[in-house]
């Protein structure tokens, strides 16, 4: 969806580059929704051969621990309404989360949450999306990107606010240049109503003061909570206080034999971190000796925002860097440019920003976070995390030589 998006924001940039397609087109929601899906079937069908060849059993139903058969028992509701019973000596809970929708809010269940923005078979034209966090962003850059007109409704006044605040004040600014409509200080709604015409009205408080809009979608992107609710006090495994399943750095809860990683623990919600504690958890339970003590380690782990432009953030943010190392140890290098895909546009208001940020720490410049909005920020990303991973000082960025002419070489240039 996000390369459905940006391609159709590219091809308005087509007159720029001397190429005359006319009228942008509009973008066919229910033929490429349709190619999405059997792309993802397919997915679903490769992922089941290969547990299968690897000589796993899958088993399609909904498990909770069930007390009266004994405290490590799954009790399974099969899909064909029977019911079946397992235990195990390793019992890993990877059970995920849930988008949330407001409880307090009169009509707050018209409204979808990202599951639901998957299941949208046509293109709404007006689309209000309340939230700040990555997955509002990603969702408002779709859709405003394929042509809907697109609201974001936050309680503050920038969005990604916890990100190093170049992310957020650059994307804030972006978004509202590309057309976004972002409603800052806003309260939460009074009221969702659906109309006879079956489109929705928002009744809302933001920082100009009430009014009301009028829309086809309403998505709401104000959090997730873990899917715990699976019978855990049974074996007796500990939660937190968000209902997270606590464990230790090798995913051992406390109770031997059952595991966690994943979102339901809340640490770090990417799916390769969920796949990486998975890999490193197996290898260590099954691996023999040479595994024993084998770990995820958590840090520096590379994050991106598929939002237009892209983010892309590793290691600590300035704030965070100051306060760990304090403000005489810390050193922040910033680059501020137009990339040179822009050069060539007709007005320079359209020329997109990118915004570089290089946090070093100690004498040897040691580099704890780096964060970037721009083009490609996701594929540069990726590179910079090896080095960063590695350990890479200011002077080891700068011992790579520049790639010209490209985005990512200001980030071994920077002065
Ligand atoms: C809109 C959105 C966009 C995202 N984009 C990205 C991205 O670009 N990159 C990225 O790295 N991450 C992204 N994430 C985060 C990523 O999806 C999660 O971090 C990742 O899926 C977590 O993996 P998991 O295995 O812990 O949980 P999940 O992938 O959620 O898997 C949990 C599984 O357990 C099943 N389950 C739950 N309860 C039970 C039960 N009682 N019995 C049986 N089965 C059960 C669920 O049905 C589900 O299939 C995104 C998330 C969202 C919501």
């Amino acid at each position: 969806m996000w390369a459905a998006s940006d391609l159709r924001t590219r091809l308005g940039h087509a007159a720029d580059y001397g190429l005359d397609i006319g009228k942008v087109p509009e973008f066919d929601w229910e033929t490429f929704v349709a190619k999405r899906e059997a792309y993802i079937h397919r997915l679903n069908g490769i992922y089941e051969r290969n547990v299968a060849n690897d000589g796993v059993e899958y088993i399609s139903g909904w498990a909770r621990f069930a007390g009266d058969k004994g405290d490590k028992v799954v009790e399974v509701s099969l899909l064909d309404g029977s019911t079946a019973y397992y235990t195990a000596d390793h019992i890993l809970v990877a059970t995920g989360g849930y988008a949330l929708i407001p409880k307090n809010i009169p009509g707050a269940n018209h409204g979808v949450t990202s599951d639901g923005f998957f299941k949208l078979t046509t293109q709404p034209k007006r689309v209000a999306i309340v939230g700040a966090g990555y997955i509002a962003v990603e969702i408002a850059g779709v859709f405003n990107g394929l042509g809907s007109a697109t609201d974001i409704f936050i309680r503050g006044d920038k969005v990604l606010r916890h990100f190093d605040p170049i992310i957020a004040d650059t994307l804030t600014t972006t978004y509202e240049k590309h057309g976004v409509t972002i409603h800052k200080q806003c309260k939460p709604f009074s009221a969702v109503t659906k109309l006879p015409s079956g489109a929705l009205r928002i009744d809302y408080e933001d920082a100009a003061g009430k009014s009301s809009i009028e829309v086809d979608t309403l998505i709401w992107a104000v959090g997730r909570a873990p899917n715990s609710e699976i019978g855990l006090e049974i074996p007796g495994v500990a939660l937190n206080k968000q209902g997270q399943v606590e464990c230790d750095e090798y995913q051992n809860t406390n109770v031997d034999g059952v595991y966690a990683l994943g979102d339901v623990i809340g640490w770090i919600e990417l799916t390769p971190v969920a796949i990486a504690a998975g890999r490193r958890l197996s290898d260590r339970l099954f691996g023999g000796p040479q595994f024993k003590d084998r770990k995820l380690d958590y840090t520096n782990v590379p994050t991106v925002v598929f939002s237009h432009p892209e983010v892309g953030t590793v290691g600590l943010s300035e704030q965070e860097a100051r306060d760990k190392y304090g403000d005489e140890n810390v050193k922040v290098y910033k680059s501020t440019f137009i990339g040179m895909y822009y050069a060539v546009f007709n007005d320079q208001d359209r020329k997109e920003k990118t915004v570089y940020k290089l946090i070093v720490a100690g004498k040897d410049e040691k580099v704890v976070g780096l964060h970037i909005i721009g083009d490609a920020s996701a594929e540069i990303l990726q590179g910079f995390g090896v080095a960063i991973k590695m350990g890479a000082t200011k002077a080891d960025f700068d011992s790579c030589v520049a790639i010209h002419p490209t985005s990512a070489e200001e980030l071994v240039t920077l002065v």
